[in-house]
């Protein structure tokens, strides 16, 4: 009988005293001050490893010329059928692409391409910003793919660089 007594004024003390409200209101100051694990996207972003498989891109030679040689490797070794080349030779016996599409619609991004070309030129880059409101602007041609290139040239060269010891 004391005993329940004694429980039942503990209670009551907790109770009148807000015990359990300040209790509750330091854990959440606490993670109000604690250091925040989610980001403010897309204002902030995480970082990225440079084996990424995002965008896919084609790249140039610093002097500007075309990297692929059309050897078409990456058509045959993708896995969705989302590469299609048609290749020519041009005027002074070189071999390039007439036409480079790939169909990002179909691109699992497993990245076969990329490890399958033997003079880096179609690569993954960085960039997985670009979605898009209709599949037709996802089924890209050569113009895209180089200016892919041409604009993240200096992030792809980087990652290429330090996974380079890996390859
Ligand atoms: S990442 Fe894979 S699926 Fe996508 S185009 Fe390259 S080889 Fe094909
Ligand atoms: S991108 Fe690379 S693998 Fe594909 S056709 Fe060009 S050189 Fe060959």
């Amino acid at each position: 009988m004391g005993e329940t007594r004694a429980i039942d004024f503990n209670r009551a003390a907790k109770y009148f005293l807000l015990v359990d409200f300040i209790k509750g209101f330091g854990l959440g100051l606490r993670y109000f001050f604690a250091p925040k694990s989610t980001l403010n996207y897309p204002h902030e972003k995480g970082p990225l490893s440079p084996r990424f498989r995002g965008e896919h891109a084609l790249r140039r030679y610093p002097n500007g010329e075309e990297r692929c040689i059309a050897c078409k490797l990456c058509e045959a070794i993708c896995p969705a059928q989302a590469i299609t080349i048609d290749a020519e030779p041009r005027e002074d016996g070189s071999r390039r692409t007439t036409r480079y599409d790939i169909d990002m619609t179909k691109c699992i991004y497993c990245g076969f391409c990329q490890e399958a070309c033997p003079v880096d030129a179609i690569v993954e880059g960085p960039n997985f910003e670009f979605s898009t409101e209709t599949r037709e602007e996802l089924y890209y041609d050569k113009a895209k793919l180089l200016d892919n290139g041409a604009r993240w040239e200096a992030e792809i060269a980087r990652n290429l660089e330090i996974d380079a010891p890996y390859r």
